[in-house]
């Protein structure tokens, strides 16, 4: 008998990011999301006769910060295409796209997978506008051209992605990425971030794909990562049962957990691309291209690394510290203050993030910012205060607002360590336990922990541990 066939998953994504420009990509109106419908409309992005595409240049910024930290290769001369086909959301008839020429191709994105290291190489990044919103209400269909126009870069992955595990680990990283380099907000829900994943099977061992479906409509993680198992499998079952995967487009039916066909595969010769008349080639030059690598910021993986050998930090606590790049500039200006990165980065991992999701407040505008934080540890460090105080104090910092210097002296909170004020609170921990003390000298002398604790509950937990365990010896050994 032979052994059944283990089959492989192939996949490649094709993902969509709305750039962060103020206006759109040939035009001048406002990219901005949930205006009422058609207020952010002109005659170029309306497709109007006797008009002129003019090219953003800020939409090319984007997608060279995207290309240089992808490691592609820039073409420095590329022409825009029109890709042609109808619907009432476009109402030229055809879209600016790029098509043989793209900006920027053969890169890719490094990402981890259960710890693995994973790379999914890039094919080619191209710039290209939306198109408008169809909006169907019962039987009415409506057209929302606010988003037409709106300018996007096209990532195309080689199909390296063997699991949708790793297709959705590619697309956090790449997430990562593009609101790393402020390019997209890389919101899924607002569409703002998209992913059309490409699915085939094959034997494992066979060097050669086989036939692929597309799975459209994917907009969060978890729909990436149920879309295409749920997709592996049905192929599997179709193949198992002798048939053929049809090449075809299907939709994901979150709701349902499975996708339909939507229609037949169409071929690029069917979009009738060529070489758009009315934008003349762009072209990239030296000065240009040096100005965007002069801007590219450090990338979270290597300042993930820098994190770790700099600070001393594990790396699971410094890929959660980089995974925004507002919260890691956030630690660092922490970690430079106070001095001791660690401290720092357990205190932003705690009390910071439970403070920033709380409030909903951003890390650039968080409520104890970075200095007035290193402020805090800096107090923790010169035994000003212990560190459960500290926890009180920041408390108090949040809905203050103020320093932690001030909020512990307006609080009274600083660790007490005059032996001459704790010695009441010590012989009064004696006088009333006198059961305790017999314990103590009879030879029980762990109970001088019992006597800490009594001292420590009576100063509100703000005595010098040390200073007390000093006194209290003196009061209890004596005879
Ligand atoms: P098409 O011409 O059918 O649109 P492309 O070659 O342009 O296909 O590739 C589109 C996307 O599909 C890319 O992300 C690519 O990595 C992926 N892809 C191509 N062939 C396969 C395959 N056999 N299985 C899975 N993904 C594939
Ligand atoms: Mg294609």
């Amino acid at each position: 008998m032979t052994p059944p066939v283990v089959y492989e998953a192939v996949i490649g994504l094709e993902v969509h990011a709305q750039l962060l420009t103020r206006s759109k990509i040939f035009s001048g109106s406002s990219t901005e999301f949930g205006a009422p419908p058609n207020t952010h409309v002109d005659p170029v992005c309306l497709g109007l006769p006797g008009v002129l595409p003019v090219l953003n240049r800020a939409a090319v910024d984007c997608a060279l910060r995207l290309a240089l930290a992808t490691g592609c290769t820039v073409r420095r001369r590329t022409r825009f295409a029109r890709k042609h086909y109808f619907y009432p959301d476009l109402p030229k008839g055809y879209q600016i796209s790029q098509y043989e020429e793209p900006i920027a191709e053969h890169g890719a994105v490094d990402f981890e997978v259960g710890g693995q290291a994973r790379r999914g190489r890039l094919r080619r990044i191209h710039l290209e506008e939306d198109a408008g919103k169809n909006v169907h209400r019962g039987t009415t269909s409506l057209v929302d051209f606010n988003r037409a126009g709106v300018p996007l870069v096209e990532i195309v992955s080689e199909p390296d992605l063997r699991s949708a595990d790793e297709a959705a680990g590619f697309m956090r990283t790449l997430r990562q990425l593009v609101r790393w380099l402020g390019i997209c907000d890389g919101n899924l829900e607002e569409g703002s971030l998209r992913c059309d994943a490409n699915v085939s099977l094959r034997p494992r061992g066979r060097a050669e794909y086989g036939v692929k479906t597309e799975l459209k409509n994917i907009n969060s993680f978890k729909f990436v990562r149920d879309a295409v198992a749920h997709e592996i499998a049905r192929q599997e079952a179709v193949l198992r049962d002798g048939a053929a995967v049809v090449a075809e487009t299907r939709l994901w039916d979150a709701d349902r957990g499975r996708s339909a066909a939507m229609r037949s595969k169409e071929e690029a010769h069917d979009y009738r691309y060529f070489p758009e008349p009315d934008l003349p080639p762009l072209v990239i030059d030296e000065a240009w291209l040096a100005a965007a690598q002069g801007q590219l910021p450090d990338l979270p993986s290597a300042r993930c690394a820098r994190f770790v050998a700099d600070y001393g930090l594990p790396p699971g606590d410094a890929a959660t510290l980089t995974a925004e790049r507002d919260l890691s500039d956030y630690f660092e200006a922490a970690a430079c203050a106070h001095g001791d990165g660690r401290t720092v980065a357990h205190w932003v991992l705690g009390e910071v993030l439970r403070a920033l999701k709380r409030t909903g407040a951003a890390a650039t505008a968080a409520p104890v910012g970075p200095l007035q934080l290193a402020g805090l540890c800096d107090l923790v460090r010169d035994g000003t205060i212990s560190g459960k105080i500290a926890k009180e104090v920041f408390a108090h910092m949040v809905t203050t607002g103020r320093g932690a210097g001030a909020v512990v002296a307006e609080l009274g909170l600083a660790r007490l360590s005059d032996p001459a004020a704790l010695e009441a609170a010590c012989r009064a921990a004696v006088a009333g336990n006198p059961r305790q003390v017999a314990q103590y000298r009879a030879g029980k002398t762990k109970v001088l922990g019992f006597f800490v604790g009594e001292v420590m509950k009576a100063t509100r937990g703000q005595a010098d541990p040390a200073v007390v365990n000093d006194i209290l010896r003196r009061l209890l050994d004596a005879p």
